[in-house]
């Protein structure tokens, strides 16, 4: 009886550290993960915050980016006056001393009075 409490407790031990072993080996996917995440959104952040002297400026975008925009039927200016970035839940506004805003959509400057079919209003 005892050898058999012993194989038990020993089952539940070895079953305990498997678990935990399994997630310690998650631990650094997750730190990957969240690294990786970080680098994007520095990039996205740095393309974002780009100094251009006009919004129409794409020089530093990279050419997927402006797939990207072209994908969502970005245009500089809204055919519907009531819909345009600045009162889209997905501007991002211009940093103090920039004149252009972003869009959390794609990197690059935007127009306040652009538009695209992914437009989504403030709530
Ligand atoms: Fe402008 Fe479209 Fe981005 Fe909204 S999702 S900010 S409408 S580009």
């Amino acid at each position: 009886m005892n050898a058999m409490n012993d194989q038990i407790k020993r089952r539940a031990f070895l079953e305990k550290v498997v678990r935990v072993g399994s997630g310690m080996s998650i631990i650094p996917l997750l730190f990957q993960s969240c690294k990786s995440d970080g680098g994007n959104a520095t990039e996205k952040e740095s393309v974002n915050s780009l100094d251009v002297t006009s919004c129409d400026d794409l020089s530093k975008v990279p050419e997927a980016e402006i797939k990207k925009r072209e994908g969502f039927a970005y245009v500089e200016e809204s055919p519907m006056p009531d819909k345009h970035c600045k009162n889209c839940q997905l501007y991002l506004p211009p940093k103090e001393g920039q004149s252009c805003g972003g869009c959390a959509l794609f990197q690059g400057p935007v127009f306040e009075e652009g538009y695209c079919t992914y437009w989504a209003p403030i709530v």
